[in-house]
């Protein structure tokens, strides 16, 4: 803690996987010896800067940014960019520390890093998006490379901004490198179905809890928070698969809509025109909206945070669990509060911990690279297969880990050491470093 003051999110993230390395360690006492946790912990390199651009009316303004180059015992660093006004380093850290383990459940050869900025995109033109992201990239570009670290989107970072940083890349290095970013445009390194991966690969990840138990998704009723990137594709999924989703949110509010959220107005409002969840009551006058309302309140068969860290307190899982709710998986990363998480496992509902549930998005940006470097372009049935497979490997394996260290049906700790021990070997094999 004294080493990383005031870096709240970076010590739960932390703090969620250690509670969780005991048995590890009883069973590989060679990993307390070689002091790899606390060889984790600690970034490799962490790169802080200054982003300064100018808004339509000529006005100054200066932003931080971050990339934090956590672990590259796996691969290059991999994570996304994130563009919000919450961003400072304990959020980058907590993602990056996240993104470790993550990544090493993909089985892909890929380390964990992630980066970002406090620059706010809402209410901004396109012209100053562009000047933003340009002047980003005229200092992150000096840290990226196919072989050292390749950034994606996150939070606030969809192919607009991707497109703008990558084109910086292009003009200052004078190379065509694909392999440095992923979530590019389809027509320029591309790689189809990446848009889709994460909302994807957490619904194929439920489909596999509820298979363990069982059931499907079929005729379930489903709540999913947020109507970014990562719900928007979640949402669609789950219609596929049969179920049925009633609500979708955004930091503003919560649309419900018992007759199910009818996805193609959710991506005209979010993906075309940019505007707030509340319009989708100009076209369903059926549907509700409560302003500032609390999306778990909704009754469900199966919760999917989607949106942010932090955003279902206990409170919100007890009430989950009390309207009946048997499954969450976590699109968003560390949406559920430590509480949260201990109600969840109290009441043995199906829970999937977001470096398990989405791992998805990652692992299609690891199908993008490959792609790239081989300079080939798969169909997007073909590269959604390869993601299905993945997701149904990660379940396999946090769930066989879980019952292999005496806690089945525990995904968390199932995760936290299927992915810690691949990392675990790999920075062993290469000794003190
Ligand atoms: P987007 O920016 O596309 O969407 C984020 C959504 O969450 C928006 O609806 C946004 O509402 C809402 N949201 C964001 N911050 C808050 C907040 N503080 N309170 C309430 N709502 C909020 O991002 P993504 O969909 O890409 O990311 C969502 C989550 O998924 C994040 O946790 C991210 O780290 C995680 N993730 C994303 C991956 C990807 O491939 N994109 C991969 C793996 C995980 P509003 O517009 O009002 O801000």
């Amino acid at each position: 803690l004294h080493r990383n003051p005031g870096e709240s999110e970076f010590h739960q993230a932390v703090r969620e996987v250690l509670e969780t390395m005991g048995p590890v360690l009883v069973k590989y006492p060679e990993f307390a010896d070689k002091k790899i946790i606390q060889r984790i912990c600690e970034p490799e390199r962490q790169i802080i800067f200054r982003v300064p651009w100018q808004d339509d009316r000529g006005e100054i303004h200066i932003n931080r940014a971050f990339r934090v180059e956590f672990n590259s015992a796996l691969g290059p660093y991999k994570g996304g960019m994130r563009f919000h006004p919450s961003v400072y380093l304990g959020i980058i850290k907590f993602l990056g520390f996240e993104q470790i383990f993550k990544n090493a459940l993909t089985g892909m050869p890929i380390g964990g890093g992630k980066g970002g900025s406090d620059f706010d995109p809402k209410g901004k033109s396109d012209d100053e998006i562009m000047r933003f992201c340009q002047s980003l990239m005229t200092e992150l570009y000096r840290h990226l490379g196919e072989y050292t670290d390749v950034p994606a989107g996150d939070i606030g970072v969809g192919s607009r901004e991707i497109g703008y940083m990558f084109g910086q890349y292009k003009r200052i290095t004078n190379r065509y490198e694909s392999g440095i970013f992923t979530g590019k445009g389809i027509g320029w390194g591309g790689s189809l179905a990446r848009k889709e991966a994460t909302g994807y690969g957490t619904v194929f990840f439920t489909h596999e809890m509820l298979k363990a138990r069982g059931d499907t998704l079929e005729g379930k009723k489903v709540v999913v928070s947020g109507s970014g990137n990562v719900a928007i594709y979640a949402i669609e999924k789950a219609h596929e698969l049969g179920a049925k989703v009633i609500a979708c949110s955004d930091s503003a509010g919560v649309i419900i809509h018992e007759a199910g959220i009818d996805l193609e107005t959710v991506k005209r409002i979010k993906e075309v025109e940019r505007r707030r969840i509340k319009a989708y009551l100009e076209v369903h006058k059926d549907a509700k909206y409560v302003e500032d309302g609390n999306i778990w309140s909704v009754p469900c068969d199966i919760a999917l945070p989607c949106a942010t860290q932090n955003e279902l307190n206990g409170k919100d899982a007890e009430l989950l669990i009390k309207n009946g709710c048997i499954a969450v998986a976590e699109g968003a990363n560390m949406p559920s509060t430590p509480e949260g998480i201990q109600v969840f496992q109290a009441a043995k509902i199906a829970y999937g911990p977001g470096k398990a549930a989405n791992a998805g998005g990652v692992a299609t940006s690891a199908l993008e690279m490959q792609q790239n470097a081989s300079r080939d372009s798969w169909s997007f049935d073909y590269t959604q297969k390869r993601l299905e497979e993945i997701m149904i490997g990660i379940h396999k394996s946090c769930y066989e880990t879980a019952d292999e260290f005496g806690a089945p049906g525990n995904y968390v700790i199932g995760a936290n050491i299927a992915g810690f021990l691949k990392v675990a070997r790999a920075m062993d094999a290469m000794g003190v470093i």
